[in-house]
């Protein structure tokens, strides 16, 4: 018997829902958000009555508490914003409840995100005897199983790690994010970060690109950015000497990143419009297309993955391993498009894998401390399939 809540029912939430409520390890689903009506929408699509909903202000820990007294979750799957990482970690502390996320803490005052908040709940968890598995999405998440797969695997050691990211999906709007909009333009508006020989190295935004080819998509300009796994897998493979983490974006809509961010509109500090007071960046998120209703004109594909350069007896070898995805199939599948869906994916058979008595410990760990081999052994049947390319040149 294991209850699970999912907390979010935005365009991961639903996603994650669907596949949470489909597996039969799970005997009970609640599904709590801000905004009840969208946790029933997702709710009533599945049907049977199989997923209660709640409505929850996941910033409130006593709130938090009340929900998880009535219901007693075994497992929160955390799925709103970074924001509400922490209480949502207090709250299943205070109520002996196990947790897992997609995304790192970030302060909402302050676009900077690093895992030191959340590993700061090791000991705590570790008294508990709770779980927590943070960053089990794609990326972070399938990316860093995929690195302890091949290291587990493929490699004595790991030395160049490059995680490629490609949408190359055309949702047909001039400018639209495919998760929530207020993360996601923190996030690819930050300087570049990477790792190399022990330091990180700082790059201006988008400083570093190149065109990269991707498996059945083909070229696409790919551009280092700062992302959350980097800081987690060069600690636990020390073997490694470089990583770093490319992301393709088309000109269109880097031309209105840059507009975006010329006149203000990405400001995150609030600022007094008539009277009252608004932050831009979550003026601008109310206006853009939701991610989750992208779905229905989304064509083409994602594609992510790991390049890696390492040794194996002795020898050097190159190692590419990735998934694609496909926005239509996405679609078809539970009405989200790709990004919801290859976030979802993970998150939920994450859960499973806790519940399956497969992923457990007590502490706070990151994905790739745990077995990747039953989690990769079921990715492809829930609509991921990953494939494998030995040596061959990895262009990075
Ligand atoms: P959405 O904005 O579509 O959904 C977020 C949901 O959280 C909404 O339903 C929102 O409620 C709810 N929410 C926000 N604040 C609160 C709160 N205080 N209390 C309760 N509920 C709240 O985002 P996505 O579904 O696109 O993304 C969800 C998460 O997934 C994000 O953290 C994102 O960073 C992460 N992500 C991870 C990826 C990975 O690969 N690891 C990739 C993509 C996303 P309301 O509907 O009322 O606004």
């Amino acid at each position: 018997m294991c209850k699970a809540l999912i907390i979010g029912a935005g365009g991961v939430g639903t996603v994650v829902t669907q596949k949470i409520a489909a597996n039969p390890v799970f005997t009970d689903v609640m599904l709590a958000s801000r905004t009840k009506s969208k946790c029933d929408a997702v709710a009533a699509a599945i049907g049977g009555n199989r997923v209660k909903t709640a409505e929850v202000d996941a910033d409130n820990v006593p709130q938090l508490c009340e929900l998880f007294r009535s219901f007693k979750p075994d497992i929160v799957v955390n799925v709103a914003l970074p924001y509400q990482d922490l209480t949502i970690m207090d709250a299943c502390l205070e109520c002996g409840c196990n947790y897992l996320d997609t995304a790192n803490y970030e302060p909402k005052d302050e676009a900077h995100f690093e895992y030191s908040w959340q590993w700061a709940y090791q000991d705590r968890f570790k008294a508990a005897g709770l779980t927590a598995i943070l960053g089990c999405g794609f990326d972070p998440g399938v990316t860093a199983i995929f690195t302890a797969y091949a290291a587990k695997h493929h490699f004595d050691e790991i030395h160049y790690l490059d995680i490629v990211d490609c949408n190359a999906g055309n949702h047909g709007m001039a400018f639209a994010t495919n998760f929530n909009p207020e993360i996601n333009i923190r996030e690819v508006t930050q300087k570049g970060r990477y790792f190399e020989n022990g330091q990180w190295v700082v790059t201006e935004p988008h400083e570093i690109h190149r065109p990269l080819n991707y498996p059945g998509i083909g070229e696409r300009e790919s551009y280092v950015i700062y992302h959350e796994e980097l800081e987690s897998l060069v600690k636990n493979y020390p073997t490694i000497r470089r990583a770093r983490f490319w992301m393709t974006f088309g000109q269109e809509y880097l031309t209105h990143l840059r507009v975006i961010q010329n006149i203000g509109m990405a400001r995150i500090d609030p600022i007094i419009y008539n009277g009252v007071e608004i932050v831009p960046i979550q003026f601008l998120k109310a206006v853009l297309p939701d991610p989750k209703s992208l779905g229905a004109n989304y064509h083409g594909q994602t594609s992510i993955g790991c390049r890696i350069k390492g040794l194996k007896d002795g020898k050097e070898r190159t190692y590419y391993i990735y998934n694609n995805c496909d926005h239509e199939q996405a679609f078809k599948e539970t009405g989200t498009q790709a990004v919801s869906f290859t976030t979802g994916v993970p998150a939920a058979l994450g859960a499973s894998m806790w519940a399956k008595g497969l992923w457990r410990g007590a502490g706070v760990f990151n994905v790739e401390e745990f077995d990747p081999d039953p989690f990769l052994a079921e990715l492809g049947e829930q609509g991921l399939p990953w494939h494998e390319l030995f040596d061959v040149n990895l262009e990075v």
